[in-house]
């Protein structure tokens, strides 16, 4: 499988896929940042000592979740110890314990844990991805990075765009990824100014999945109680709402 090496490269390597199969693999061959290719590869070599026995993925993290979600999860970016050590999007960290334990109370999750990719979990109606695919420094990509990125990100909703009717967006920086991709999706000019983000901002256009702004659910959010349970438990039903899920 071809790699992308450069910007230029990703977009054409995402223009291409044809299925999100097809998308996940693209992007799991990917190189083309390379401060966070040196990061997601050194984070795998040096590990943290709780996980010293175990393989890291260090690699770029692909999307999870059906293929035909109403409802998207969009993140900022994988975790150095979490989903760029289990290669799967908010697993293995505690970011993803408190993710999918709402969405196993909300009904969109088998089971309100992600251990690993083996586990068993399956999603319902959904599916989360992030802005930039690969870990980065301090959980902060450039916006060189995230735009080299975006293609990804766009190829992935246009994918789901038959049925996808709602985005949570967790934090500023995935909401802020939504208005590029809102326009290179949808073929929508975004609102000027963009809409503030918040916790319970709501976004609605005409033909277009609406956004929800929520918290990001990062262990500085949730062990401050800035993010609690509650809070996550009313987005989502939310979200369902809008989605008309179940
Ligand atoms: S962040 Fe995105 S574009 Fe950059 S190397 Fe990773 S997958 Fe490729």
């Amino acid at each position: 499988m071809a790699e992308a090496r450069t910007a230029e490269e990703v977009a054409a390597r995402a223009r291409r896929a044809a299925d999100l199969p097809d998308l996940d693999g693209a992007i799991g061959g990917c190189f083309a940042c390379p401060r966070l290719v040196a990061w997601r590869e050194e984070v795998a070599r040096t590990k943290r000592a709780a996980f010293r026995d175990q393989e890291y993925w260090g690699r770029p993290v692909p999307g999870l979740g059906v293929s035909d979600a109403r409802i998207a999860i969009l993140g900022l970016a994988p975790a150095a110890h979490g989903g760029n050590r289990t290669g799967r999007i908010f697993t293995g960290d505690r970011s993803g314990d408190v993710l999918f334990a709402a969405l196993h109370r909300a009904g969109l999750a088998n089971q309100p844990t992600s251990l690993a990719r083996d586990d068993g979990l399956t999603l319902r109606a959904t599916r989360i991805f992030s802005a930039v695919r690969c870990a980065p420094p301090d959980n902060k990509p450039t916006p060189g990075e995230r735009d080299t990125c975006a293609p990804w990100l766009h190829r992935e909703l246009d994918l789901i765009r038959p049925t996808l009717r709602v985005v949570v967006a967790l934090g500023a920086f995935a909401w802020a990824a939504w208005w590029p991709a809102l326009h290179a999706v949808y073929g929508v000019r975004p609102p000027s100014p963009r809409p503030a983000f918040g916790h319970g901002a709501h976004w609605s256009g005409t033909a277009v999945p609406e956004v929800l702004g929520c918290y990001h659910v990062s262990q500085q959010n949730t062990f401050t109680g800035r993010l609690t349970p509650q809070m996550l438990d009313e987005v989502f039903t939310r979200a369902k709402q809008v989605a008309g899920v179940d």
